[in-house]
C-alpha cells in the first residue's frame, strides 16, 4: 500500500489525541512491542521492543543486544487544534441545543464552520478508568451567519468571537429534554458505560469527511490533522521497519500530546516523561550516572513536525530563497532565534543522513518580517540536553480543520526517519 493511503487510514482512526495514542499503541502491539507501566518499580528490560502509553502520549523503543551508548530519537505530536467540549457543555439557545466549546490550540476558526462534525475523546468513570468514545455520525455543526445578515463579510473579512460564534448546534430544544442529561447519556452510551458512573470527559469535535488522496493523479492528500499525525505516522512506520540497527543504539519514537498548547504538561514534551523513560532504560541496562549523561550527549533527536509549503495563491508569504514546495521532499527547518531546535551541527548531520538514503531536503526559514512558529524541538533540546534537528513534510492550510500535503513526500520522510533509527 502507498504510505499515503496508510496515513489516511491512520488519520481517520485518530480523531482525537486520545485515539491517536490508542492507534499508535495498537499498531505497536501488532508488531510485537510490549507495554510497560510507568508505575511499575522495575522494568526488567531485555533487548526487544517496548512502549509506554499515558493519556495522549506514546513512547516506544527498540533495545538492541550491545552495550547501550546512545539514543536515536524521533519526536512528533499527537494533538491538533480543534474544538473541545467544556465541562458543562450542554445549553439551549433560540430553540436549539448547543454545545459550549473551548478552542484548543491555534485553530483556524473559520475552517470549523458548516461542517458535519462528530465527537471523539474519553470519559473517566468513578473507578478511575478511561473509556474512549467516538460518535461517528453528523451529530453537530457550527452554522455560519447568512450573508444577508452580514453583507460585508466577503469584503471586510469574517470576524468570529470564539465564545459567541463557535458553539455547535446538536439538535432542537424540545419540551422535556434535559440537554445536560442528553449529552452525558450520549457520551456514556458511546463509551459503553453507565452514565451515572461518568465523572469527567475530554471530548473533541472532528470533521467527518474521510481523508483521501486527491488531485488529478492522486498526488495530494486531503485530510484533517496532518499537523502532526503525518509525522506521528511516519515515525511509527519508520519504527515498525527498524528491526535491525546499530547494536549500541536504542531507537526511540516519542509522540507527545499538548504540543499545540505549549507542551508544559504531564504528558507533553516539556514534562519529564521522555527523560524519565530514557533514564530508566539506561538504568535497566546498567549505565552509571556518568555513562547515562554521556549517552544523551552522544544522541540525536529528529523533531518531526509539518512545515509550511509555499502557497500557490500567496507566494509572497515565504522567504524568496527558502520556499519548500509540495512534493519537493522533507524540509529542514532553521530559526536562529531558536523557535526550532536545529543548529548548524545538527543540520549538517541531517543533510548527511538524507544524502545517505537519497532523500532531497528542502530548506525553510520564515520571512524576517513574519514571526516563526515553534515545535517540541527546542523544548526537548533544553530539557533532555540532547542535540535536536527540526524537520517535517511541506503542507498547506496548517491548523485548518482540513489540510493538504503531497503524497510522495510521505514515503521520503519515512525513509529519512527510518535511516535515523537504524544507522
Ligand atoms: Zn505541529
Amino acid at each position: 500500500m502507498h504510505a499515503a493511503r496508510d496515513l489516511c487510514a491512520f488519520v481517520d482512526a485518530s480523531p482525537s489525541p486520545w485515539h491517536a495514542a490508542y492507534t499508535l499503541a495498537d499498531r505497536l502491539v501488532s508488531k510485537g512491542f510490549r507495554r510497560l507501566e510507568l508505575d511499575a518499580p522495575e522494568w526488567d528490560l531485555a533487548p526487544g521492543s517496548w512502549y509506554v502509553h499515558r493519556n495522549g502520549t506514546v513512547i516506544a523503543w527498540r533495545l538492541r543486544e550491545g552495550p547501550l551508548r546512545r539514543f536515536a530519537v524521533v519526536g512528533a505530536h499527537t494533538d491538533s487544534p480543534n474544538l473541545r467540549l467544556k465541562p458543562r457543555a450542554a445549553y439551549t439557545s433560540e430553540g436549539c441545543l448547543q454545545l459550549g466549546v473551548e478552542v484548543y490550540g491555534g485553530a483556524l476558526w473559520n475552517s470549523w464552520l458548516d461542517r458535519d462534525l462528530g465527537l471523539a475523546g474519553v470519559v473517566f468513570t468513578e473507578d478511575g478508568k478511561a473509556h474512549p468514545l467516538r460518535v461517528h455520525r453528523p451529530i453537530a455543526r457550527v452554522s455560519q451567519l447568512a450573508i444577508h445578515l452580514d453583507r460585508s463579510v466577503n469584503t471586510d473579512g469574517l470576524k468570529l468571537n470564539p465564545q459567541l460564534h463557535l458553539s455547535p448546534t446538536w439538535g432542537l430544544a424540545r419540551p422535556g429534554i434535559d440537554a445536560a442529561e442528553a449529552l452525558f447519556g450520549l457520551l456514556a452510551d458511546a463509551a459503553g458505560v453507565d452514565p451515572k458512573a461518568v465523572r469527567s470527559h475530554d471530548v473533541s469535535l472532528y470533521d467527518l469527511t474521510p481523508s483521501t488522496l486527491g488531485g488529478m493523479d492522486e498526488s495530494l492528500i486531503f485530510a484533517p490533522r496532518l499537523d502532526n499525525l503525518a509525522c506521528s505516522h511516519a515515525g511509527l512506520v519508520a519504527m515498525e521497519a527498524a528491526e535491525v540497527g546499530r547494536d549500541d543504539t536504542c531507537a526511540v519514537l516519542a509522540c507527545f500530546d499538548h504540543e499545540e498548547v505549549g507542551s508544559s504538561s504531564l504528558d507533553g514534551a516539556d514534562g519529564t516523561l521522555l527523560s524519565v523513560v530514557l533514564e530508566r532504560i539506561a538504568a535497566e541496562r546498567g549505565l552509571t550516572r556518568s555513562a547515562w549523561h554521556a549517552s544523551v550527549a552522544s544522541s540525536l533527536m529528529l523533531s518531526a513536525d509539518m512545515a509550511h509549503a509555499a502557497h500557490p495563491n500567496y507566494g509572497d508569504k515565504h522567504e524568496p530563497r527558502h520556499k519548500p514546495l509540495l512534493g519537493g521532499g522533507p524540509v529542514l527547518k532553521t530559526n536562529y532565534n531558536l523557535r526550532y531546535g536545529s543548529s548548524a551541527s545538527t543540520a549538517a548531520a541531517l543533510r548527511v543522513l538524507a544524502a545517505s538514503v537519497g532523500v532531497t531536503l528542502q530548506d525553510f526559514v520564515t520571512r524576517t518580517d513574519i514571526g516563526c512558529g515553534s515545535t517540541i524541538g527546542p523544548i526537548c533540546a533544553s530539557r533532555l540536553g540532547m542535540p535536536v534537528v527540526d524537520l517535517g513534510d511541506p503542507m498547506l492550510s496548517m491548523h485548518s480543520a482540513r489540510e493538504c500535503a503531497a503524497a510522495d513526500d510521505h514515503p521520503r520522510l519515512i525513509a529519512l526517519l527510518n535511516a535515523h533509527l537504524t544507522v
